[in-house]
């Protein structure tokens, strides 16, 4: 009786998650501006239901497409037909989710039985939870955990603060997953998380910061769409929000900022990946940060981190004319990334998020530096299409380690160059 229970279990786990067998992520290396057009034709075809994880841009950039497994046949035969080359990055999407999940698994059995935290694999959100409350309580004279709101579906929205004390001092904002799929994103926040509290009063440099400046952590910033990632569909990248009139769910939050909301670069369509939403700031999630930042009133650094392709860019996206900062933004981000690049040697461009990808109105940097927020950043973490957004475990630390070190070099720029 109780193993039918179990089958019966893992039948409906089976029927929660999307399954993409036979889906392949395929690469396009775009050499002409007609190709840029081809590609930008086949995004429109909705019944192919494509999932653009880099779209076309410019001949700089690469195109990655998710193709379900339906459309392969009418895809490859439409860039054959136009001549144009692709190679296949993923050949079975859903062998290496299987795999995800399965090390997540043994890991999990792991952490249970040694009663600890891995820093090197992927967690539920439960898990991030619990392990917040554990970095308050073994770092209390520094570590604190805000609650600065709710999510959609009623998450709690937890900043972790790094204070030594003061009123408003001077601070860092760093957030983390805010598209939810980007996983290395979140698993980032947590390890930086991590080092902050056991770095302080061991590093001269971060404890001088510490002692003059505050950090803040939303290492979850979209709870409702990292917990879909989880049970229902791991390509899931927008918030979890109910659209009035429309079948499709959830926002771009990171389209919906009110900085040239609705411009090039962001969606009207509510079915859309990039979907802006109804207006500006119409997403909790993004209200929540905005009225933490307004409320504080002095964070004088904005970093927002995604995944992938490995990019440091500051804005902006709405535009593609240069910010009045663009000099030092460009020096700041280049000195960070040689830093970032010094450990493994991991290769990083820099540039503003129009020019290095693509217009892309909304967004959360472009929000912050018009607040007055000088120093706006958007990190795009590993790899550079070899995993995309599933990156391996194993990748997690060394991703990273070498991230800290160019948030570092922010962060100490920061504070020698108040304004
Ligand atoms: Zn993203």
């Amino acid at each position: 009786m109780r193993g039918v229970w179990l089958l019966l279990v893992l039948v409906a786990a089976a029927k929660a998650d999307r399954i993409f067998t036979g889906d392949q992520v395929i690469r396009i290396d775009v050499q002409s501006k007609e190709q840029v057009q081809l590609l930008r034709a086949l995004e429109t075809e909705e019944e192919l239901e494509l999932d653009f994880w880099l779209h076309p841009v410019s001949t700089e950039r690469p195109v990655d497409i998710r193709v379900p497994r339906s459309s392969l046949s009418s895809v490859k035969g439409y860039l054959h037909d136009h001549n144009i080359p692709f190679t296949v990055m993923i050949d079975d999407l859903q062998e290496l989710l299987n795999q995800e999940r399965a090390e997540m698994e043994v890991n999990q059995m792991m952490e249970r039985n040694t009663k600890s935290f891995n820093f090197g694999a992927y967690h539920r959100l439960e898990t991030i939870y619990s392990w917040m409350d554990t970095l308050v309580a073994q770092h209390s004279n520094l570590v604190t955990k805000l609650e600065i709101g709710r999510s959609y579906e009623n998450r709690p929205m937890y900043v972790l603060k790094f204070s030594t004390g003061g009123n408003k001092r001077p601070a860092i904002w760093i957030d983390t997953g805010i598209h939810s799929r980007e996983w290395v994103s979140q698993a980032t926040g947590v390890w930086t998380a991590n080092k902050i509290a056991t770095d302080y009063g061991r590093d001269a440099s971060l404890t001088s910061l510490l002692n003059t400046m505050d950090i803040y952590m939303l290492i979850l910033a979209n709870p409702d769409g990292y917990v879909h990632t989880h049970t229902h569909d791991r390509m899931w990248r927008k918030t979890r929000s109910q659209i009035p009139g429309s079948v499709c769910r959830g926002v771009d939050p990171n389209r919906n900022w009110d900085a040239g909301f609705g411009g090039p670069g962001a969606s009207s369509s509510p079915c859309s990946e990039s979907y802006h939403g109804p207006s500006a700031h119409s997403e909790v999630e993004v209200k929540n940060v905005v009225n933490l930042i307004k409320s504080h009133g002095n964070f004088k650094a904005f970093i927002s981190v995604h995944a992938y392709s490995q990019l440091l860019m500051y804005p902006y996206g709405y535009s593609c004319w240069n910010v009045p900062h663009q000099p030092e933004l460009d020096s700041v981000g280049r000195a960070a990334v040689k830093k970032l690049t010094s450990l493994y040697g991991t290769q990083y461009k820099v540039g503003s998020i129009c020019n290095i990808i693509y217009p892309a109105s909304g967004g959360s940097i472009d929000w912050s530096y018009d607040t007055g927020i000088k120093y706006s950043f958007a990190f795009e973490l590993r790899d550079t299409g070899r995993y995309g957004f599933i990156l391996p475990a194993n990748q997690i630390i060394p991703t990273a380690s070498e991230t800290w070190l160019a948030l570092k070099h922010i962060m100490e720029y920061v504070r020698d160059d108040p304004y």
